[in-house]
């Protein structure tokens, strides 16, 4: 297959997936991260004012670069509680040029189950969690996400962008960084990294073979409930996140008695598990349970888990 036809397969499977053929959206598989797309939103579509939802590192990533693109309001944060929960009732002026939100708390472990009906432009960051639950995506003007965490290797970031939102802005904007070339370009307009792209492709055409979002999201489900309610009953351990707010994707969660935490580590390590350690910001342990962990992996965390309540 030549990477032409890669490429068009590629935004043909995200379109098709996210149940966005034919309805004014396009693909781009770029490079610079999901952290390239945290200014690139803002070059392309902050002309005065712009309001954003802060639920932990991303997000305030994202606020940092718009900054320096215009005025910034923060409609809400969950900073008080260590971003442990999602800001809900909170109000979104009306004249701000768009509404951005992170989907996924990837460090944190929490999730937006709903997003606020904003009449205007919605941008969100959906790196941590695109392709792992039904949406309304039409409810989206721009969404974005490193491939790395539910699509492919490092490397390439998916933006899904409504054409109409574009061209808005007075400031002139970098070609790399101009969405609307890239459109033009069909994502072609320097080298693409081929490999990610491909492999993201044949990620997607995984999916779409097993059943599409709807399948993954049952497996999802259900892989979330094996993990949280042994949080919940194991009288050793507490989740981190608000228990409404909790994360399908990462699960966040302590020893209630950190003196167990030597031999809980020595057991999930001998059990094969890898990269269970929260981020530093929060400590604890973050199982990541992304569309390609199948359900005994988690499995393999809840035995764990119930070894050490034998043991102790
Ligand atoms: C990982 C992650 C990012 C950063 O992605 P890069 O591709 O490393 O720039 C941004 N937002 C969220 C929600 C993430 O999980």
């Amino acid at each position: 297959m030549l990477f032409v036809a890669v490429m068009e397969k590629a935004q043909q499977l995200a379109l098709e997936l996210l149940s966005l053929e034919n309805k004014g959206y396009k693909a781009l598989f770029l490079q610079g991260g999901a952290s390239t797309q945290f200014l690139m939103v803002a070059y392309n579509l902050l002309n005065k004012k712009a309001a954003y939802l802060n639920t932990g590192t991303w997000s305030n990533k994202a606020i940092k670069e718009a900054k320096l693109f215009g005025e910034l309001v923060e409609v809400a944060s969950s900073k008080d509680k260590n971003f442990n929960y999602i800001p809900k009732g909170y109000a979104i002026p009306t004249d701000v040029d768009y509404f951005h939100t992170t989907s996924n708390n990837t460090i944190f472990g929490t999730q937006i189950k709903e997003f606020p009906n904003f009449d205007g432009v919605n941008v969100c960051d959906m790196s941590s969690d695109i392709f792992s639950r039904q949406l309304d995506f039409t409810k989206f003007d721009l969404m974005y996400a490193g491939a790395q965490k539910n699509m492919g290797p490092a490397g390439t970031t998916l933006i899904v962008i409504k054409e109409a939102i574009l061209g808005k802005v007075e400031r002139a904007i970098p070609s790399m960084l101009d969405y609307k070339i890239h459109i033009s370009k069909d994502s072609m307009f320097n080298t693409p990294a081929v490999f990610p792209v491909y492999v993201s492709m044949l990620t997607l055409q995984w999916l779409k073979d097993l059943g599409g979002i709807p399948f993954i999201e049952a497996v999802n489900n259900k892989k979330a409930a094996l993990l949280y309610n042994e949080i919940d009953r194991n009288p050793l351990f507490k989740g981190y996140a608000a228990i409404e707010d909790r994360s399908n994707m990462n699960a966040t969660f302590n020893l209630v008695d950190d003196s167990h935490k030597e031999k809980f580590d020595a057991l999930w390590v001998a059990a094969g598990i890898n990269g269970l350690n929260g981020h530093r910001s929060v400590g604890g342990y973050r199982a990541s349970m992304y569309n390609a962990l199948p359900l005994y992996s988690v499995q393999v965390l809840v035995d764990v888990m119930q070894e050490l309540e034998r043991q102790v």
